[in-house]
């Protein structure tokens, strides 16, 4: 199975309320959605560039994903999200192939997706989501 197109670029910063006049004034777009997803202990703020679209990710707890990340590795690109028909086919498929999966099943993620993450170890450094409608 081969992803559609790009969803999502994932993005990490430190704050929504900093980094959104960034991408609004400098950049043009604007912020169709804010979205927290307590399961993954962020608040996002998205922005559509034609099909694609930009996931800000501010923590809201800094023993979170984003949190972690950021002490680590500062703000920036956090992970790249492919478009796929099906997460759960696609999971499968990756690991049939020996890849290692953070989501063995497919869970849900903002704006009612369903998403799954591959393991940077198996992926050349690059966090990788599958993301879709089922
Ligand atoms: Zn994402």
């Amino acid at each position: 199975m081969k992803p559609t197109h790009i969803e999502h670029i994932g993005i990490a910063v430190k704050s929504l309320d900093e980094s959104i006049p960034y991408y609004e004034k400098v950049l043009g777009l604007s912020c169709y959605a804010i979205e927290e997803i307590p399961g993954q202990k962020v608040r996002t703020a998205f922005f559509k560039v034609g099909q694609t679209k930009l996931e800000l990710l501010e923590s809201t707890d800094p023993e979170g994903p984003i949190g972690k990340f950021l002490d680590k590795k500062g703000e920036g690109i956090h992970h790249l999200a492919f478009a796929m028909e099906d997460v759960a086919t696609a999971l499968n498929d990756a690991e049939e192939q020996g890849v290692r999966l953070i989501d063995k099943k497919p869970r849900k993620g903002a704006e009612g997706l369903q998403i799954g993450f591959l393991h940077p170890k198996s992926t050349h450094g690059v966090l990788t989501e599958f993301c879709g409608e089922k």
